[in-house]
């Protein structure tokens, strides 16, 4: 019935007095104001970084992008305008707007221009790191350096199906190599060895595996004595 914007303190004060739906905003915020007692951050920022953390944990992943933006939701932040040239004044508001750059983390596949799903004013994004930093740093899910400060110790995948015994796990397993000469891929389930995403493995829709980076490692990764002693065909 109502549509509104509301301030974290105002949506603190409706705390076990709302709806269940309302609560999981409630909760959010919550969230948000102990992050932001955490490491001394205001309530925008905050905010983000309860978001990206939330999305790291459900997503599996996050990434960092730079884009274009015409309003940050964190920070409020809104382009500037700037004067229509001279007979252009019927064309659409939004073109004369100045966008500004924002740090992107939320991947999406369904791309709003000049709107960022998880995104926050990058001059701001410098000082959230930290705290984006610290509150990852338990977090399962692969994380880009440029967040993490160092290679992510998670690999996302997406999770397939073996045809051939039913084995469902990350799609990066069957890629592992695991014998020489053998550039197809393998069930990690039964051994069987597939020529082809196609003839081995269905996606399941929708899913995701995280597994340890160093899962990925082949047996053979540094053996290229025994790689080099054998002619393949
Ligand atoms: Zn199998």
């Amino acid at each position: 019935m109502f549509l509104m914007s509301l301030t974290l303190p105002e949506v603190l004060a409706l705390d076990g007095k709302c709806s269940d739906k309302i609560q999981i905003e409630v909760d959010r915020a919550k969230q948000a104001r102990s992050i932001g007692e955490r490491h001394g951050l205001a309530d925008g920022p905050a905010l983000f970084v309860r978001d990206a953390v939330a999305e790291a944990q459900e997503a599996g992943r996050l990434i960092h992008r730079r884009l274009a933006v015409n309003r940050c939701a964190y920070t409020g932040r809104t382009a500037e305008w700037i004067q229509p040239p001279q007979g252009r004044a019927r064309y659409p508001k939004e073109q004369f707007q100045r966008p500004f750059t924002a740090v992107e983390v939320a991947q999406r596949f369904v791309v709003v221009a000049k709107h960022a799903s998880i995104g926050i004013d990058a001059d701001v994004f410098p000082h959230v790191l930290p705290a984006l930093r610290a509150e990852l740093k338990d977090v399962r899910a692969e994380i880009p350096e440029a967040i993490l400060g160092a290679p992510s110790p998670w690999h996302y995948s997406a999770r397939v199906k073996a045809r051939c015994c039913g084995w469902t796990g990350a799609e990066a397993l069957t890629r592992v190599r695991r014998e020489p000469c053998w550039f197809g891929l393998t069930c990690p389930g039964c051994g069987e060895k597939h020529r082809s995403d196609r003839t081995g493995f269905v996606l399941v829709s929708g899913e995701h595996e995280v597994i340890p980076t160093s899962s990925l490692v082949s047996p053979l990764e540094g053996r290229s004595d025994l790689l080099d002693s054998l002619e393949c065909s």
